[in-house]
């Protein structure tokens, strides 16, 4: 996390967490890493937007909190939830940050039939699931039931769209410093793999940087194709028929090692629509992206 300074700052991008579905960890995991979806996007004069709540939110806790200790102050942030599939929730009850008193988050996310976002998750966070309950973390959560929205938060314009995937799932376009960032995790492939909608093409229309799904090959899609993910494949088709500049491959699937994600890129970069972007890789925990002005 970058200090604070009396002049604008390039946008950061970093990532906590890249894959998808379930955590996991051994010596094949060591490069792109083993927790579940979490982004930090810092922008000037703009409180830090955490995207997903997955078990790299740990490791975002603990890099905040030797930062927030310096300055002696609690946290302020603001949270962008896609859905509320366990590995874009289950870091949140080990936020360190969560425990001090003062802090206040801001979620942003999808309610459910029936049930408000703020019910759903108390219900999760609980016992059986959960040693203690929401209530009783000294900081403070504010939900918010988001759907297709436009909202502004510090100076970043922000569009939340709902996407295709399994249950309620929003995308995020966020706008700031001029620079423009998409975060789609989780986003169902139609079963041609050729056609985009429209709430996906807004979403994504010339961004700088798109963060997509690209969970599976084109073989394991056609086992899994109603699974709710991506190809890497289609992932470049989005990207491009968007206009997107620079294409991040993310929620790598469990069962894929670094050597596996390592041939999915450099196969991805030789297909036809890679030469319509400035630039594919796939992204790791650790991996920051600086969008200078
Ligand atoms: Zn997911
Ligand atoms: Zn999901």
């Amino acid at each position: 996390m970058r200090a604070p300074a009396g002049y604008p700052l390039p946008v950061h991008v970093t990532f906590y967490g890249t894959r998808g579905s379930c955590p996991c960890s051994g010596a094949g995991y060591r490069k792109y890493g083993g927790n579940t979806p979490c982004v930090a996007l810092e922008a000037d004069a703009t409180p830090l937007l955490i995207m997903d709540l997955g078990t790299g939110l740990r490791a975002l806790g603990e890099v905040l909190d030797r930062q927030l200790h310096r300055q002696g102050k609690p946290l302020e942030a603001t949270a962008l939830l896609t859905h509320l599939h366990f590995d874009h929730i289950m870091g949140l009850p080990f936020f360190r940050p969560l425990q001090d008193p003062g802090a206040i988050i801001d979620v942003y996310g999808p309610s459910q039939e029936n049930m408000t976002l703020q019910e759903v998750m108390k219900s999760v966070v609980q016992p059986p699931f959960f040693p203690i309950e929401m209530s009783e973390f000294r900081g403070e959560l504010r939900f918010l039931d988001t759907a297709d929205d436009d909202l502004v938060v510090g100076n970043a314009k922000i569009r939340s769209r709902t996407v295709p995937h399994r249950g309620h799932t929003l995308g995020f376009r966020i706008e700031a410093d001029s620079k423009t960032v998409v975060y789609l995790p989780d986003h169902q492939a139609p079963l041609d793999r050729q056609e985009v909608s429209d709430a996906v093409l807004e979403l994504c229309e010339g961004a700088d940087v798109l963060i997509h799904d690209a969970q599976y090959t084109d073989e394991e899609f056609t086992e899994k194709h109603d699974w709710g993910h991506s190809t890497v494949p289609y992932a470049i088709r989005v990207a491009a028929d968007a206009g997107v500049r620079r294409l991040v491959l993310f929620h790598h699937d469990p069962a894929h090692s670094d050597r596996d994600i390592d041939r999915m890129v450099s196969t991805a970069r030789k297909l036809p629509d890679a030469r319509r972007l400035a630039d594919i890789t796939a992204a790791y925990e650790g991996m920051t992206i600086e969008l200078g002005s």
